[in-house]
């Protein structure tokens, strides 16, 4: 198994390094994420010993076993799914990064909820595809709500994240990414100075390479990590 995973690494960190360059960057301002929400603790745990220390989780009762069972490796927690405001009291301390920011009342909770003396890292999640079945603010709503997430002290705002369209494929993929970017871009000139917007967390398995290309900063990948990896 061991072998199988660091080949896979390998290979992801191999092509996340080309793009990065390929963007006119260097392989370190793009952060890998290894989201081991398909895998076992076990399984998890030997990616640690790899290396990958940033673990991606999209379920809190996940995150919270692992975070439990593999605490002496240290990771950082980045938590990318939907997060119900009753599991933030479990989930919020856990984290080094809040990716799914997807409303206001959840980025209150997790202001609340926060015990860190540093404000926690927290993302603004973007339904960029417009799907309705997807959480995440619409693109017009943020830059509304701009002041009153700024008031969140205890949040440090630092980018925004969000997942390409289900149809389409890398073209599509390609617009979407190109379209939050885009949106960054223009939220920039306008936020309040509490927000930084440095950070973009877009791209997975099929697509994180156009995602560097068009600016991603953190890169989410879980199947290329786990392909014959049993
Ligand atoms: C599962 C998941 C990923 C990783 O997807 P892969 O295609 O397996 O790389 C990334 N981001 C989010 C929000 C996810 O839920």
């Amino acid at each position: 198994m061991q072998t199988r995973l660091r080949d896979n690494l390998e290979r992801v960190r191999q092509t996340v390094a080309e793009a990065a360059q390929a963007s006119g960057r260097t392989a370190d301002a793009v952060r890998l994420i290894g989201v081991t929400k398909y895998v076992d603790i076990e399984t998890t745990q030997a990616l640690l010993e790899l290396g990958c220390l940033d673990l991606g989780e999209s379920r809190p009762q996940q995150l919270w076993n692992k975070a439990e069972a593999l605490a002496r490796f240290s990771p950082r927690w980045h938590m990318i799914g939907h997060l119900q405001r009753n599991k933030t009291k479990r989930t919020i301390p856990l984290l080094s990064v809040l990716h799914s920011g997807d409303s206001l009342r959840l980025l209150q909770a997790a202001h609340d909820d926060w015990t860190g003396e540093q404000p926690l890292a927290t993302l603004l999640e973007v339904n960029i595809s417009g799907d309705s079945a997807k959480h995440g603010f619409a693109p017009d709503e943020i830059e509304p709500a701009l002041r009153q997430i700024a008031a969140l002290k205890r949040l440090q705002i630092v980018g925004l994240m969000g997942m390409a369209s289900l149809e389409g494929g890398r073209t599509q993929a390609q617009k979407d990414f190109a379209s939050l970017r885009k949106l960054r871009d223009q939220l920039r000139n306008n936020s309040p100075d509490e927000i930084s917007l440095d950070e973009l967390s877009m791209g997975m398995s099929h697509d994180f390479d156009l995602a560097i290309a068009e600016g991603a900063t953190m890169v989410r990948v879980g199947s290329s990590l786990f392909e014959g990896v049993r």
